[in-house]
């Protein structure tokens, strides 16, 4: 049997132990000496599939996030800690690189996702593409392999395509009666042919960037839902509300459904050439008219850069701290709906029992009101006030508490059917998230009160935590004079 030089196993035997490999140990195997490379000979298309296989591993690549087909999302959520390290590879730059650099349809869409182990992809991952050929030839037999791979694919594209036709038939033929047509599995076998297998052409928004002139320096990344208004714009500026902290959002009554679901934007500083999420671009948007979503053709520039340009920090502090504290009052003025949401229909419920009449408008009051009714005010339009004027809800707060805790005492001796239709409304919402909604009001207000205390707090959260950054640890703090105080 023929040797190659430097090896004292025959060719034949190298050959094989190198086709046994994957991506990722074939290229290290071609970096440990002169004989392996030249036996090796790897080409660009192996490290890209030395790339790709390393994003499906924890250490380089973190999660293989799985997509609700039924709920349309991804588990876990985009918010989450996992996804926040979570990195895909760009085969342009040949990095792997943080999610916040590429566009949704880069890794959402099927085809560009991260394939979990079950998929055609991550199994072809599992082993190199090598062969011990010229890379030439090689390279004849990837197309040969790839053609033969769309094809079983177009096969199970079929299949499905099929199995749909013939649910969307059985629904026309039974209008008035649910006759299912059994899965097939079908679906599920083109799931696994499709996703991840157009990995490679894969690129971060950079490249898009550099390739064409026509390319977007705002971008448009990942819906996420925010469960408290306040970490919206200014995240953890003050201690993040968990979801299990908030009081459910009441869209029916009060919000948009868009409210709490925002769209990330990434932005493209050309001053310092470096890209980050819209927040950091607040002081320049500010500038511009425009609060949280960037306009197309106005150029921005990062907080750092405009500091450095401008040098105005006692402006910029001032602008800052007006900004949040306007945005903090929207989020209060929502939670004080919520907390004096049922304390109109108490009263609509006591006049309608005990006078058969809608109550009187405004501060009237009949003989004989409850404890928990009498004396609270209410306006022309029947709803409750709360003096809001103050920047400490002390005295309203407790006072309401008393109320409520009187009235939940009326409610538990009703009898049990009397109760149950309160509870089956809006009502019982208020009656059961009455805590939460109390505690996010007591939250925000200390907010308000940190904010007016600290006219620099925000300016300090913006450039010093420099919350909006993307790309792994912090930049120092902002580039300022070195004789300038902060
Ligand atoms: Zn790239
Ligand atoms: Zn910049």
């Amino acid at each position: 049997m023929a040797l190659l030089p430097g090896f004292t196993l025959p060719v034949e035997l190298c050959g094989d132990v190198v086709r046994s490999l994957d991506p990722i140990s074939l290229i290290a195997l071609s970096q440990t000496s002169r004989s392996w490379r030249a036996l090796i000979q790897p080409t660009r298309r192996d490290f890209q599939q030395r790339l790709l296989a390393l994003e499906l591993t924890p250490e380089h690549g973190g999660i293989v996030p799985r997509f609700d087909l039924d709920i349309q999302a991804s588990i876990p959520a985009y918010t989450s800690d996992a996804w926040e390290a979570n990195k895909y590879a760009c085969c342009g730059c040949m990095k792997l690189r943080t999610h916040m650099l590429f566009n949704n349809h880069a890794i959402l869409r099927e085809s560009y996702r991260k394939p979990t182990p079950d998929c055609v992809e991550a199994t072809r991952m599992a082993v190199t593409e090598w062969e011990p050929l010229d890379p030439a030839a090689r390279w004849v037999r990837i197309q040969e392999r790839t053609a033969k791979m769309f094809e079983e694919r177009a096969r199970r594209v079929q299949a499905a395509r099929q199995h749909r036709a013939a649910v969307a038939q059985n629904a026309a033929n039974h209008p008035f009666v649910l006759v299912t047509v059994p899965d097939n599995g079908s679906e599920a076998r083109l799931r696994q042919w499709s996703v991840g297998i157009s990995r490679l052409k894969r690129r971060c928004i950079d490249c898009l960037r550099q390739r064409s002139r026509s390319a977007k320096e705002i971008v448009i990344s990942r819906d996420i839902f925010i469960p408290a208004f306040q970490d919206q714009t200014y995240p953890d500026l003050i201690g993040r509300t968990s979801s299990h902290d908030s009081p459910k959002a009441w869209r029916a009554v009060a919000e948009s459904t868009t409210i709490r679901h925002v769209n990330l934007y990434v932005i493209y500083c050309k001053s310092c050439q470096i890209w980050q999420l819209s927040g950091a671009f607040r002081t320049s948007m500010l500038r511009h008219g425009s609060h949280n979503v960037p306009l197309d053709g106005v150029d921005l520039v990062c907080n750092h850069c405009h500091l450095r340009i401008h040098n105005d920090v006692d402006l910029l502090a001032k602008e800052l701290t007006d900004h949040a504290m306007s945005e903090l009052a929207v989020h209060i003025g929502k939670i004080e709906y919520q907390l004096l949401f049922g304390w109109r229909l108490v009263r609509q419920g006591w006049y309608y029992q005990n006078h058969q009449d809608p109550p009187p408008p405004g501060e009237k009051e009949a003989d004989g009101l409850p404890d928990y009714l009498a004396g609270l005010g209410f306006d022309k339009s029947g709803e409750a006030r709360l003096d809001v004027g103050s920047d400490v809800p002390d005295a309203r707060i407790p006072e309401l508490r008393r109320r409520f805790d009187l009235y939940k005492e009326f409610l538990d001796g009703l009898a049990e059917s009397d109760r149950a239709v309160l509870m089956s409304s809006w009502f019982g919402l208020w009656i059961e998230e009455y805590d939460l909604i109390e505690a996010m009001y007591l939250h925000l207000h200390q907010q308000h009160v940190w904010l007016k205390n600290n006219p620099r707090g925000v300016f300090d959260y913006v450039f010093k935590r420099d919350p909006h950054w993307i790309h792994g640890p912090k930049r120092p703090y902002p580039l300022l004079r070195e004789d300038q105080e902060l």
